[in-house]
């Protein structure tokens, strides 16, 4: 049985009965007659009589407008069929060649017959097995005999806890989430243990993080761990068509709890149903939503926590809550499930390689270390495209080199080959590319160049550098930043102080440069103008970080100013850089020109080269 987001699909039912009147007009048409005919050979008319003369025909049948016969042809049966045509002799010399002769009468019974055959039967069996299919699908929606009546019972599925076995083990990291929920699943298993001491367990826990970090998983390995019935439904799943249907969904969900206490219930993606509620009744167009969050609010409250039910719940935009929904009593109890670290990466990679087969030289913390700020859903897509490759390339493990490609295709995007630059823009390219890594590798407190390459990608990045952090980060300062923002400016930096001109290719850096320095001046205090003033909230910090500003207007355009005067700061800074290693620039740049791709060594080592010797050379 399925958790969380899987539903029963549901094909409109008509559909399903073109494609049987399709399938079955095709088999009227071409398929039958062609095997009915199978190896008959039409002839013509003379033929057909000058067999007859020859006394090769055996036999004939006039059938409506044919003549069907056997002729003898080189010692066999020969099946044959021709035009009739009005001929008043034809009697007679079929007679007189000893032919036997007969006619099929047009049977107006065998026309029906065949129509029923072909026609209604296929058709009465379609419909039956169309009901059959329709009724089983009602039936795994939740709800027996009720079929299309019963719109207003809940989807939640109980949970049947052998078929899933999915444990605590699977779940890599999130050390802290683990521990908080264990309690609940202890909890679970001896009530009385609490109830001695009178402690009672929070209602409702809310896990929240951001997309692909484990929250469903985590919620299916409680099911897995405590052995008591779970019910899993998702936030989506009670808005319906007619109002008031989601609060009769939620109602019935918590009386089926109930009944089955102790268990789970778990509400996924519960922002769907759980924003805040606006003040304003004008439009009307929220009451569904507005109704089912207060049926939710009032079964909360509603039913004994001594019982057994726990409630989970999983979201990422926590924020959007309803306040009402967080207040002690309901969900009371955040677990936040974080992207991993540098050794949650690591374990995550480790466990999801287990499903594949992998090279004995395969080293996961270098892995880890290369995917910097990956979800654990990534993590396991990076797994699953080094196994991809391996296959792609007829191997029967995955190697260390499919991990690192396959982390640059979750990254940047497949390697699209066919995309042909002309030399010039490849030209432009690499000095893009290492005008970046140049003023990264020059500058001090920036992440080593770990490889570059100018091959474009499907996301429409044509070239890429990528940094690898020594050690992981969590707090950057303010040299960092300005650092990493001179190193986004790097790339169209080389392309000005080379080709004189510049070109779109740097679109996404000015974005990064933007947002860094923005940051920076609205919302970490990094300026001497607004000192600790914030003036911009994140809203929606898990979801890439949308931020309301929260300055009058003035303060914004000096606000604005700031930041062009951060980023022109640095991209100053890095046009000097490249201007005093111009050499290395050229050098460098001739190099990935050349080779298309450059690793992280092979660049330092050009790069510590004296330039002298490199003249030399030339
Ligand atoms: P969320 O609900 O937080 O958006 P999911 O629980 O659906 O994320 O995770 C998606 C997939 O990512 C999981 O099925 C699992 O394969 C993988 N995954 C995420 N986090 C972890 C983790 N901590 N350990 C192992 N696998 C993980
Ligand atoms: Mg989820
Ligand atoms: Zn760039």
């Amino acid at each position: 049985m399925n958790l969380g987001n899987k539903k029963p699909e549901k094909k409109p039912l008509y559909v399903y009965y073109i494609i049987a009147a399709v399938v079955i007009f095709l088999l009227n048409f071409l398929v039958l007659p062609s095997i009915q005919e199978g190896s008959v050979i039409t002839t013509d008319y003379s033929t057909f009589l000058s067999n007859v003369e020859r006394g090769n025909v055996t036999e004939a049948t006039v059938d409506g407008d044919y003549i069907y016969y056997t002729a003898r042809k080189d010692g066999r049966d020969v099946r044959c069929k021709t035009v009739a045509m009005d001929d008043s002799e034809l009697v007679e010399r079929l007679r007189q060649a000893g032919v036997n002769m007969s006619k099929t009468a047009p049977e107006r019974q065998s026309i029906f017959l065949s129509l029923i055959l072909s026609y209604l039967i296929p058709i009465a069996i379609f419909i039956l097995l169309g009901r059959w299919l329709s009724k089983k699908m009602m039936g795994t929606m939740g709800d027996g005999p009720g079929g299309m009546m019963s719109f207003g019972k809940s989807n939640a599925k109980v949970y049947v806890k052998s078929t899933s076995g999915i444990k605590f083990a699977d779940v890599a990291g999130e050390d802290e989430a683990k521990e908080l929920l264990t309690e609940i699943v202890d909890y679970l298993h001896n009530p009385h243990k609490y109830a001695e001491i009178g402690a009672s367990m929070p209602k409702g826990a809310l896990l929240v993080g951001p997309p692909g970090t484990g929250k469903t998983l985590l919620a299916k390995a409680v099911a897995g761990e405590a052995e008591v019935p779970f019910f899993s439904i998702s936030g989506s799943e009670f808005v319906e068509m007619f109002v008031g249907m989601g609060a009769a969904k939620v109602r019935d969900l918590f009386k089926q709890a109930n009944e089955k206490a102790p268990c789970i219930v778990f509400i996924d993606e519960i922002d769907t149903i759980g924003k805040k509620r606006d003040g304003a009744g004008f439009t009307g167009g929220n009451d569904e939503r507005e109704q089912t969050l207060n049926q939710l609010l009032t079964e909360m409250d509603g039913f004994d926590g001594s019982k057994g039910v726990v409630i989970l719940a999983a979201t990422n935009r926590p924020d959007s809550l309803d306040p009402a929904l967080l207040r002690p009593g309901r969900f009371d109890r955040r677990i936040p499930v974080e992207l991993p670290d540098l050794q949650g990466r690591e374990e995550i990679l480790k466990v999801h390689a287990k499903k594949i087969k992998i090279a004995d030289s395969v080293r996961f913390d270098e892995i880890a270390k290369a995917a910097a700020g990956a979800s654990g859903a990534e993590l396991a897509n990076i797994v699953n495209e080094a196994a991809l490759r391996a296959v792609r390339d007829g191997r029967k493990f995955a190697t260390q080199a499919d991990f690192e490609e396959s982390i640059e295709v979750v990254i940047a995007g497949y390697q699209k080959k066919n995309r042909v630059l002309s030399n010039k823009e490849k030209l432009i390219v690499s000095y893009h590319e290492i005008g970046h890594a140049l003023v990264a590798a020059k500058q001090t407190d920036s992440a080593p160049v770990h490889k570059i390459t100018i091959i474009p990608r499907t996301s429409g990045a044509l070239g890429y550098t990528m940094q690898v952090d020594e050690k992981e980060h969590f707090l950057m300062s303010k040299e960092e930043l300005e650092n990493k923002i001179a190193t986004f400016t790097g790339g169209r930096a080389a392309e000005e102080l080379i080709f004189h001109s510049i070109t779109t290719g740097a679109s996404n850096d000015i974005e990064q440069a933007t947002k860094i320095a923005r940051a920076m001046i609205s919302r970490y205090g990094m300026s001497d103008e607004f000192d600790m003033v914030a003036m911009e909230n994140v809203t929606n910090q898990y979801l890439g970080g949308d931020s309301s500003l929260a300055c009058s207007f003035e303060t914004q355009t000096i606000l604005d100013k700031k930041v062009v005067e951060l980023v022109s700061r640095q991209h100053q800074k890095a046009l000097k850089i490249l201007q005093d290693n111009i050499g290395k620039l050229h050098e460098l740049a001739k190099y990935l020109y050349e080779h298309e791709t450059i690793t992280g060594e092979e660049f330092m080592k050009i790069l510590e080269n004296p330039v002298e010797e490199i003249v030399q050379t030339q």
